[in-house]
């Protein structure tokens, strides 16, 4: 039996952690007293941990942080992309082809939610088929006008992309919704929806 240096009860040798710097080889503190001390600090500590990752202080280091080391962050990850450009492939074809059926799952149930999406990704093809997507255009304003399609209407091109006499573009500003009468009606003619209707 050994008395306990910290709650002061006699206990069995088992009671306490073995301790080779000790004479009797055990620690004078038993295994009870020593998980409620280790709790006790780490809750401490915890609170601590957690008070300082929420401070101002703290946020506006990690964003000045980012800040500051944008470019050596960048760089980090291209040298990593190519100097194991090959691995990172090979990886993600190994990701692919692994998790193959629950992607495919994945997307086919992504555009069922977003059909837009694949209406988008057409008229993104088409008009690059036809050169007429302009180099500085603003991918996320074309997605968000297909994105924003009231249901009953249909994305058109206000100038066509294959007019007879002037071809449109692909851009923003060349878009508009029609119902699927007044798309079908249009063919190639021009059709200028005002606001009003
Ligand atoms: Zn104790």
């Amino acid at each position: 039996m050994k008395k306990c240096k910290s709650c002061k009860q006699e206990k069995e040798f088992a009671d306490f952690h073995s301790d080779h710097r000790n004479r009797d080889g055990y620690r004078g503190v038993c295994k009870d007293c020593n998980l409620k001390k280790a709790q006790i600090w780490r809750d401490k500590n915890r609170e601590k941990v957690r008070e300082f990752g929420r401070s101002e202080e703290h946020k506006s280091y990690l964003r000045e942080y980012r800040k500051n080391h944008k470019k050596e962050r960048a760089d980090e990850a291209k040298g990593y992309r190519q100097k194991h450009g090959d691995k990172v492939r090979a990886s993600r074809r190994d990701y692919y082809e692994k998790n193959k059926e629950q992607l495919k799952a994945y997307r086919a149930n992504y555009i069922k939610q977003n059909p837009w999406f694949n209406r988008a990704a057409s008229a993104r093809h088409r008009a690059m088929m036809l050169e007429r997507t302009p180099v500085w255009v603003d991918y996320e304003a074309l997605k968000f006008v297909y994105k924003n399609c009231p249901e009953d209407k249909v994305v058109d091109h206000i100038v066509s992309l294959r007019g007879k006499t002037v071809s449109g573009l692909h851009v923003p500003w060349n878009l508009q919704y029609l119902t699927f009468e007044e798309n079908s009606k249009k063919s190639n003619k021009l059709i200028l929806k005002n606001e009003a209707d």
